[in-house]
């Protein structure tokens, strides 16, 4: 794990460190936490309830969460759209996003060991079933109402199946290629908004989770940070 890291995420920092970065982020950009509502686009797995300290910082209760499976953001322009109209009035929104990576403790990418279990689940377990989908040839169809969300997670890797599956490392490819199309689609829904907005500043901070045995501390990559003011 602690040479895994460095090498595939070598400008991650510990999560307790990007929270404080976050918080330095702000005093510098000179908005008050307080009159900032916070929202994040990561995948629902339960290891990524993060940066819960950013809670007594910000305007609570935080985060709203715009991401479903992988962290793309499937609550849409509707979702977004209801998240800005959270914020303080004259206020500030942040939204922390980006997918998600286990490196266990010996090092495996995609997977983590979890609490009272005694061997490794997949991490992220959308990415890695997208990537055994794309091997097989199996993309799903988008009118199954009960797996809509992954079909969209393999459409989205798909576009880029030959540099993923030529890679040394598939699942860190994957991860790369998933955190552009959150960043994409995530710009893509704030121009869709925009002649709606005034009066408001986004803060956007993105990079890769990297999730590791649960009584070892996460990490964060940051790939992206920007303030836009409507
Ligand atoms: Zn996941």
């Amino acid at each position: 794990m602690y040479t895994t890291i460095p090498k595939h995420f070598p400008n991650a920092i510990l999560m307790s460190e990007f929270q404080d970065r976050i918080i330095a982020d702000f005093k510098n950009m000179n908005i008050d936490p307080n009159d900032t509502v916070w929202a994040t686009s990561i995948c629902s797995d339960e290891l990524n309830n993060l940066l819960q300290g950013l809670n007594s910082v910000f305007a609570g209760p935080g985060p709203f969460r715009l991401g479903g499976i992988s962290g793309l953001p499937f609550v849409g322009i509707t979702g977004f759209n209801a998240f800005l109209s959270h914020a303080p009035a004259h206020g500030c929104a942040m939204i922390i996003y980006g997918p998600h990576i286990g490196v266990s403790g010996n090092g495996i990418l995609g997977e983590v060991n979890r609490q009272n279990q005694f061997g490794l689940t997949t991490c992220c377990g959308s990415l890695v079933g997208a990537l055994n989908s794309i091997k097989a040839d199996q993309i799903l169809p988008f009118d199954n109402p009960l797996d809509y969300q992954q079909a969209r997670v393999i459409k989205h890797l798909d576009q880029y199946r030959n540099e993923i599956l030529e890679d040394e490392f598939p699942l860190k490819k994957a991860t790369d290629f998933a955190y552009i199309d959150i960043h994409i689609k995530l710009n893509r829904i704030i121009d869709a908004l925009k002649p709606t907005l005034n009066d408001i500043k986004l803060y956007m901070i993105g990079g890769i989770v990297i999730n590791t045995d649960w009584d070892k501390e996460d990490w964060f990559e940051v790939r992206d940070s920007e303030l836009i003011t409507f």
